[in-house]
């Protein structure tokens, strides 16, 4: 019983600690362009490219508790928001290579139809 009353965090920790970790500082002694201080990637609007995804992987998974929360702490900006809705550009653009649609599994012969044709035949 008390494994199911534990609420699970559908964020990946994972995600959490991206967040965390990629953080911007200021380069030449806070008068140069951001850099993340984590992996010292070029800091964007969302930041360097791994707390982007984590930011976005973090808005598919995230309640709205905890967007808010992330949002006050300022683990989530405003500008981060708009990442889910251009998570996928491409998404129109039609496949160049599309694959062939797999052929459906032959239906295995039904075990309990064959029984029922055989009490059938032995009632008559
Ligand atoms: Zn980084």
């Amino acid at each position: 019983m008390g494994l199911i009353s534990v609420p699970v965090d559908p964020v990946p920790s994972r995600t959490k600690i991206d967040l965390q970790l990629h953080r911007p500082y200021r380069t030449w002694l806070g008068f140069g362009r951001l850099r993340c201080d984590w992996c010292g990637d070029r800091w964007g609007d969302h930041g360097c490219t791994v707390r982007e995804s984590a930011a976005r992987l973090f808005l598919y998974t995230a309640t709205a508790s905890q967007r808010a929360a992330a949002l006050d702490s300022g683990e989530i900006t405003t500008t981060d928001l708009k990442l889910h809705r251009h998570a996928r550009p491409h998404s129109r653009t039609p496949a160049r290579h599309r694959r062939r649609k797999p052929r459906p599994y032959p239906t295995p012969p039904n075990p309990l139809a064959a029984l029922r044709l055989e009490l059938e035949a032995a009632t008559r």
